[in-house]
């Protein structure tokens, strides 16, 4: 029998007996995917708030110690949390999943031996770690990232978009290669026709001071792909911001505090904005995680790198159609950033990891349950 015919007939009987896999596209309702990533945030700042020691002159570089304890400081860690990131709280946290939370038996680590960004969105993109990546120079990455390979497929050709606050993101992604648009730092955004909002920050673009000469400042870097959303309606787009490490190298833990609480309001804008439009309204996951985390104490939770302590411990959340409503997880399976590719990619019903073996394997608990 043609496979053609062949499958959908096999897939008629195993539906009539209930037995449907879990991971075919058929059975799932995403369409879309949206990877947001916020670099550097820590895992105890998304689980627990503010950290008291560190709202303070002496050691968080505070400008207002008072103010900011008014606007992050509660009584108990979900408090805390809450008023830092209210819409991951109250929408990944009740209706999606968030893992990384040590204090209650969830780990999310890092694989790569580095702490630092190029390994890190290498791992998250391609799905392993890549000892040869060892620093954050400007090559072209010679690894195909989840986002490229689903590109290459008919259905996502000219459907796949990349926006990063970062100016090494274009040599992550492979953009000379991977063939869809990619931004990254303080560039003109990645458009031949600008429209007239398009226009306007492209001229705020070039003519801000840049506190940071490699990375463009979020609320711009979250205009533009806002922008490109509406304009071009991509299946796939990654959103890479980078103020919760500027800030934390800087030893602002003020601006990495309002950074981060940025980067909430950026999540839940995008998501409703997707909610009201037909292409993605009950069709579209949302997958935040970060690169990296950071280390401890008084100093350290500046750092990252090789030798910090802590800063292979991460986090990562989920929210869609498709994934259970667990959740804060507790108690759980140990998960790795090697594995958000290929669990991007079973979202949206493909096998990352029959392609590329290296790859973490996807995360079950995300998926749609086997009834
Ligand atoms: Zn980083």
């Amino acid at each position: 029998m043609d496979q053609r015919l062949y499958r959908p007939a096999v897939m008629g009987i195993l539906l009539l007996f209930g037995l449907a896999a879990a991971t075919r596209a058929e059975d799932l309702k995403t369409r879309n995917i949206v990877l947001i990533t916020t670099d550097g945030l820590r895992w105890q700042e998304v689980f627990t708030g503010a950290e008291k020691e560190l709202i303070s002159k002496e050691h968080g570089g505070v400008a207002d110690a008072k103010a900011l304890e008014e606007a992050y400081w509660r009584e108990t860690p979900e408090e805390r949390r809450a008023a830092l990131m209210p819409f991951l709280w109250s929408k990944f946290g009740g209706e999606g999943q968030i893992y990384g939370n040590r204090l209650r038996g969830s780990s999310s680590q890092i694989t790569n031996t580095m702490k630092f960004s190029y390994p890190g969105y290498n791992e998250i993109l391609t799905g392993f770690a890549d000892p040869r990546i060892d620093s954050n120079a400007k090559k072209p990455n010679e690894n195909f990232t989840v986002l490229e390979w689903l590109h290459r497929k008919p259905a996502y050709d000219g459907k796949v978009a990349a926006f990063s606050a970062w100016d090494v993101t274009p040599f992550i992604i492979n953009r000379e290669r991977c063939g869809f648009p990619v931004m990254g730092g303080w560039e003109s955004v990645p458009e031949l026709d600008p429209n007239p909002r398009q226009m306007l920050l492209n001229e705020l673009i070039t003519d801000t001071t840049r506190p940071n000469a490699a990375e463009v400042i979020d609320s711009m870097l979250y205009q533009a792909a806002r922008e490109h959303l509406l304009r071009h309606k991509p299946r796939v787009l990654f959103v890479g911001f980078l103020e919760t490490d500027a800030w934390g190298h800087a030893g602002r833990y003020d601006n990495l505090l309002h950074s981060a609480n940025a980067v909430d309001r950026y999540i839940q804008r995008l998501w409703e904005q997707m909610q009201s439009m037909d292409e993605y309204r009950d069709r579209t996951t949302f997958i935040l995680t970060t690169d990296h985390g950071r280390g401890t104490g008084p100093v350290n939770w500046r750092n990252h790198g090789k030798t910090i302590e802590g800063a292979e411990e991460m986090w990562m959340a989920f929210l869609g159609p498709d994934t259970p409503p667990l959740g804060e997880r507790k108690e759980c399976e140990p998960v790795t950033q090697s594995q958000v590719a290929a669990t991007l990619a079973a979202l949206l019903g493909e096998d990352y990891s029959a392609h590329e073996p290296r790859a973490g394997t996807a995360i079950r608990d995300v998926l749609p349950q086997s009834r």
